[in-house]
């Protein structure tokens, strides 16, 4: 097997740059087992460390943030370089099986197993990170996470990168999912930030995709679609200030209709261009209250805050503002993203057995107050005792404001707001009829959100109980056609394709 690395600016360049294919087809009868013996018995031959079921370590090697799907993959390999990984991927194109990487495992819908049966690479040997002075940019490996990542960033050379706000949570997967973070509304979300990618393809090929090429733009919201990612490169900033306020502004106690009325209070402040980009905003459908950080002089927050606190004492007259002086960014990133910013591999996974569903809601398309009525009441008519609900709306604009859906595969231009709803399992068990239930308690505000716009959502959160029709609109709107035509031409065997977001060939 040869690897090579090559830089690519197109797909019509990528062609080139492939080695050819050496798929060889296995009969396809073979049930799971009998592939994962195969299977790991071509990683063995290849001197690469695997498991498969009947492995003592199988429930550690399978272990995921979310509980509620079941992970049966044929085997897991965990490739120590580049060369492995080729190898690798060499048994499962002979084995005639799917292959998907795991990062951190902290997909809400399961995607770094997929589908059953599957061979998973686990990336946990490509932590490196390194930072290029010149242009001013992180290059970590597909198996970093967050917290290391943005730590080594800060402590070396008091930079920062827009993030996700879990310590523990996988670089490459978030950044290719979204990742909005407290900083994305003045630097972008990690997806804009993604200044280059290395893939190792299906054949084995390794190819770096930068600026203006198909496979970086794709890799913009359906990267895990294209191949594994050896590495990628991310722009990187100064901060406004060594430090920032944390606030949170209660509303008191308010019903629905007065927290609806709030919401728009609150949006009407930002479209009508009082909010300040360095301000990260979070509304808690739970309480009404919002919080989150300002990255910039105290003065400058109070002054932007007196307005809004002032519009929200004419509905909800018990609104108050606390805040609290943070010494330094780090302190901020340390609050919005987890004590595990400091612990040297990010700290724990966790995990949960929940459904997470998501909206997003355009400058062009502001939220009327029929809709914010029926989202919050939606979500305050949960009655189950097995099933806790969480749920915010993230205020998104700042810079969107410049982008447009076809910058990037993942179409998210004009952003307003990012709407996210959990149930939770209380047991950590899912209830057989929890998905169904927490589809039907919100759709009321879907249907009411549909009449304004077609829908839209956020890769990292979506909806995993989409239809492919339903979930590619809502991601990837107008971009999809494009997307289907990389991917033939990316991954024409489709060994990427074995889980729920996987791009159709076309
Ligand atoms: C506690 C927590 C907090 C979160 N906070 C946020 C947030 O603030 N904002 C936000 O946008 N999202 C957030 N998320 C969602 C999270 O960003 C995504 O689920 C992300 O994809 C997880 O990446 P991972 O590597 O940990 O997960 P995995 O399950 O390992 O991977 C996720 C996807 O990326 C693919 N992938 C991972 N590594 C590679 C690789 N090297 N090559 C190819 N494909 C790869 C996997 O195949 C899979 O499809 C959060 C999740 C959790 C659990």
């Amino acid at each position: 097997m040869r690897i090579r690395d090559n830089a690519i600016n197109g797909v019509t360049a990528l062609f080139a740059e492939i080695v050819a294919p050496e798929i060889s087809e296995a009969p396809t009868t073979l049930g799971q087992s009998g592939k994962a013996g195969i299977i790991k018995s071509c990683l063995d031959q290849g001197g690469i460390q695997a498991t498969i079921s009947t492995d003592a370590s199988w429930s550690n090697d399978t272990a995921s943030f979310q509980f509620r799907l079941a992970r049966e993959p044929a085997a897991i390999a965990f490739p120590q370089d580049k060369d492995q990984v080729a190898v690798a991927l060499e048994c499962a194109r002979n084995a005639s099986i799917k292959v998907s990487a795991i990062g951190r495992a902290h997909s809400f819908q399961g995607y770094g197993y997929g589908n059953p049966g599957n061979l998973v690479i686990d990336m946990q040997a490509f932590t490196d990170l390194s930072f290029n002075n010149f242009t001013n940019q992180l290059t970590f490996g597909g198996g970093a996470n967050v917290g290391p990542a943005a730590k080594y960033l800060w402590d070396n050379y008091r930079r920062h990168f827009p993030h996700v706000r879990g310590s523990h949570v996988g670089l490459a997967g978030s950044t290719m999912g979204g990742g909005f973070g407290t900083t994305s509304r003045f630097l972008g979300i990690p997806t804009d930030n993604l200044a280059s990618i290395e893939y190792m393809l299906y054949n084995g090929s390794v190819v770096t995709a930068g600026p203006g090429s198909d496979l970086l733009w794709a890799a913009q919201g359906a990267g895990p679609s294209f191949g594994i990612v050896l590495s990628a490169t991310l722009n990187t900033h100064e901060v406004p200030i060594d430090g920032a306020i944390s606030y949170s502004l209660a509303l008191g106690d308010v019903e629905v209709d007065a927290a609806s009325t709030a919401l728009l209070k609150i949006q009407k402040w930002v479209t009508s261009g009082q909010a300040p980009d360095e301000l990260s905003l979070r509304f808690s459908l739970g309480n009404f209250a919002s919080a989150g950080f300002f990255y910039g002089a105290e003065a400058e927050f109070d002054q932007a805050l007196e307005p809004l606190v002032e519009s929200l004492r004419s509905i909800a007259p018990a609104a108050n503002l606390t805040k609290t002086v943070l010494p330094s960014f780090w302190d901020s990133e340390v609050a919005a993203t987890g004590a595990g910013m400091n612990d040297p591999t990010g700290g724990q996974l966790g995990g949960r057995a929940s459904l997470v569903q998501s909206w997003t809601v355009t400058s062009d398309n502001a939220l009327s107050l029929k809709q914010a009525k029926a989202l919050l009441q939606s979500y305050h008519s949960l009655n189950r005792t097995d099933i806790v609900g969480s749920g915010f709306l993230d205020l998104w604009g700042g810079i969107s404001r410049n982008i447009t859906d076809s910058d990037t595969a993942f179409a998210h231009g004009k952003n307003l707001w990012l709407i996210r709803v959990d149930g939770v399992a209380n047991s950590g068990v899912w209830p057989s009829d929890g998905s169904a239930y927490m589809q039907a308690l919100l759709e009321p505000f879907e249907s009411s959100l549909k009449k304004s716009a077609p829908l839209r959502s956020f890769v990292n959160y979506v909806n995993s109980e989409l239809s492919v029709k339903e979930w590619s609109s809502r991601l990837y709107g107008k971009n999809f056609a494009k997307l289907q035509k990389i991917k033939t031409g990316v991954d024409p065997k489709g060994l990427f394709s074995g889980y729920g977001l996987a791009i159709p060939a076309k």
